[in-house]
């Protein structure tokens, strides 16, 4: 068994592409504290050195609580993965108000929290990366997307800002934007029309072979590149989707 004495946080653990991180960076050793509220997910993985905690990551509090009682434990935080996050697809004539907020809240605010709860310490030490999980819907427009592309547009333009504060710091700040990779992502949507609308689109562009390991994978080569490199934003998608 390897072992690694940096501290790995990722939210939104128990399931997709949070899931696949975390056995990937479980298997060089690196010690982990999974965030998810579905906290029985995480545990039945059984990963070595890892912490898991039920944390909300748009309550501040408890998921403050929880990195503090990580670093206790294993050390300060040396990569978090903000990746927590929900789809609620939608007409803006007829979607409901709560679903908006809903995906601001967790997809952006989520993140934001994330990122000022290792912020600090990472400046000081002059060293440390973010890696916030944003999407192609982060950059291109796409049908019944409106709220959240506005969350990951907005998660886009904020790790762009959140770069610049922390680059004279050494310290690397990142953004993924996946296409579609088969989770439990859109599951959460409320409308089955557009589920199956989706569904279509995704076969009709074939992507079908790109899998959330993957993701999982190429967020971890980024992070293990030299700190000097920074791989600023990564766009990645099956290699038959064109949109
Ligand atoms: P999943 O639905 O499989 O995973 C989402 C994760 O987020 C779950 O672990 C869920 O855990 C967690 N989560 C949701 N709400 C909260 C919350 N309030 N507090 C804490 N955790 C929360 O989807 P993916 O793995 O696909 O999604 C991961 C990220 O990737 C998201 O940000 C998504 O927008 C993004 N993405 C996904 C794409 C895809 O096609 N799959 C494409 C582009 C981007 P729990 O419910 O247990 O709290």
């Amino acid at each position: 068994m390897k072992t690694n004495n940096k501290l790995i946080v990722i939210t939104g653990a128990s399931s997709g592409f949070g899931l696949e991180m975390a056995k990937e960076f479980a298997k060089d050793g690196y010690s982990l504290l999974l965030l998810a509220r579905r906290i029985e997910k995480m545990e039945a993985l059984k990963l070595p050195n890892t912490m898991c905690r039920k944390v909300d990551v748009t309550h501040k509090d408890e998921f403050e609580a929880a990195v503090r009682e990580a670093e206790a434990k294993y050390g300060k935080t040396d990569l978090i993965v903000n990746n927590a996050g929900v789809m609620l697809l939608g007409d803006i004539a007829t979607q409901d108000a709560k679903e908006w907020k809903t995906m601001l809240d967790v997809n952006i605010m989520g993140v934001m929290n994330g990122m000022q709860i290792v912020m600090n310490d990472m400046k000081e030490r002059k060293s440390g990366t973010i890696i916030n999980v944003s999407s192609i819907a982060g950059v291109i427009p796409f049908d019944n997307h409106a709220a959240y592309c506005a969350s990951k547009f907005g998660v886009t333009g904020l790790t762009r800002v959140a770069r610049g504060e922390m680059s004279p710091f050494n310290v690397r700040v990142l953004s993924i934007m996946p296409g579609a990779v088969k989770t439990e992502l859109l599951g959460h949507t409320t409308d089955q029309s557009i589920i199956d609308g989706y569904n279509d689109w995704k076969e009709s562009v074939g992507a079908v072979n790109i899998t959330a390991t993957d993701v999982a994978q190429t967020i971890k080569y980024a992070y293990e590149l030299p700190q000097a490199v920074s791989l600023r934003e990564i766009i990645i998608t099956d290699t038959k989707q064109d949109a």
